[in-house]
């Protein structure tokens, strides 16, 4: 099938490449060319904007970093729908802010584009392998319909509901696993500070009823080996955790501790750390206990 995809960066980018390997012919844009060099080896066309990236292609995503760049290539001079035909099928897997992706949704509605937010989750590593969680609002006939474009890129495709409501499953998600990460950061450095080595703390809560993905799969391949490099932004992470926080304030949920979590990736951004990967926060924890997280092979 002909695609068009939009953001080529650490996820967009090997995403984009597994629906090339599953066969589809792809056109792909991004505001840095570069950011597509392997995708244009794989065969992908290349265009100068949104607007004809979606251009006589049936379907269109964007892996875009924050809800404003999703909204600019929406509704932008240039953007999507300036390109877009009657009929359009448009999957947005970012991770975005549902009361922006439900309006979003009507606006293509009325020029009959089909707008399904399609947030996903397994790290820059889950989208090599093609092994990613993917959580879909929107038309349940177009779901239908494109769920086995979709499996090219993860294996866990789930229909969430009505538009916004993969990008609700999302952010809660990323509250869990950002809010983990802050209080796997206290109790680490509590059992190291107390006597126990590293290896054989996380070992023994990943087997019992502490464990988390955060501990059994991120912390090893960023943390645990002083690797910053995203990964997953820190500046990306502070959104997700935003987001959750603002649709909280919407909806009249208490949530506390949550709001902690957001502080401590405020402290991280100040930092000058958002361009790290989400690890990076645990290194607050680390300066304030005198103990680094740190596994040697
Ligand atoms: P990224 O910054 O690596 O990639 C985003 C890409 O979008 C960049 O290449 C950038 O140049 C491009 N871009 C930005 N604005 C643009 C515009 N106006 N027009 C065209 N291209 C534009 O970010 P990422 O880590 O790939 O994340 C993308 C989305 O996926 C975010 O919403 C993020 O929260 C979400 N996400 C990331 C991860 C992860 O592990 N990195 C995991 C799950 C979800």
């Amino acid at each position: 099938m002909k695609l068009g995809f939009i953001g080529t960066g650490n996820m967009g980018n090997p995403m984009a490449a597994n629906l090339i390997k599953a066969g589809h012919q792809l056109t792909v844009h991004d505001l840095r060319r570069e950011a597509a060099t392997n995708l244009l080896e794989m065969g992908a066309n290349w265009v100068d904007s949104p607007k004809e990236a979606v251009q006589g292609n049936e379907v269109v995503f964007t892996s875009l970093p924050v809800p404003r760049d999703v909204e600019a290539v929406v509704l932008g001079e240039n953007g999507i729908l300036e390109g877009a035909s009657n009929g359009a099928v448009f999957f947005d897997l970012s991770t975005n802010s549902p009361t922006m992706i439900r309006r979003l949704h009507e606006t293509c509605a009325a020029k009959g584009v089909t707008l399904l937010d399609s947030p996903v989750s397994g790290g820059t590593y889950g989208a090599a392998a093609g092994t990613l969680a993917v959580m879909v609002g929107g038309d349940k006939a177009t779901f239908d319909r494109y769920k086995p474009i979709l499996g090219a890129i993860g294996t866990h495709v789930v229909y969430c509901g009505d538009i916004g409501n993969g990008s609700v499953c999302k952010i809660c998600n990323n509250l869990m696993s950002m809010g983990t990460g802050v209080l796997l950061a206290e109790a680490l450095t509590l059992g190291v500070k107390a006597g126990v080595d590293l290896g054989i703390l996380a070992d023994v809560i990943n087997n019992s009823t502490g464990g988390s993905k955060r501990l059994a799969d991120k912390f090893p391949r960023f943390l645990f080996k002083g690797n910053f490099e995203p990964g997953f932004a820190t500046a990306l992470a502070a959104k997700d955790v935003r987001l959750a926080t603002d649709l909280g304030r919407e909806y009249g949920i208490p949530m506390e501790l949550s709001n902690l979590v957001d502080q401590r990736h405020v402290e991280a951004l100040f930092r000058g750390w958002g361009a790290e990967d989400s690890d990076a926060v645990a290194k607050i924890q680390e300066e304030k206990s005198g103990i680094q997280l740190r596994l040697h092979d």
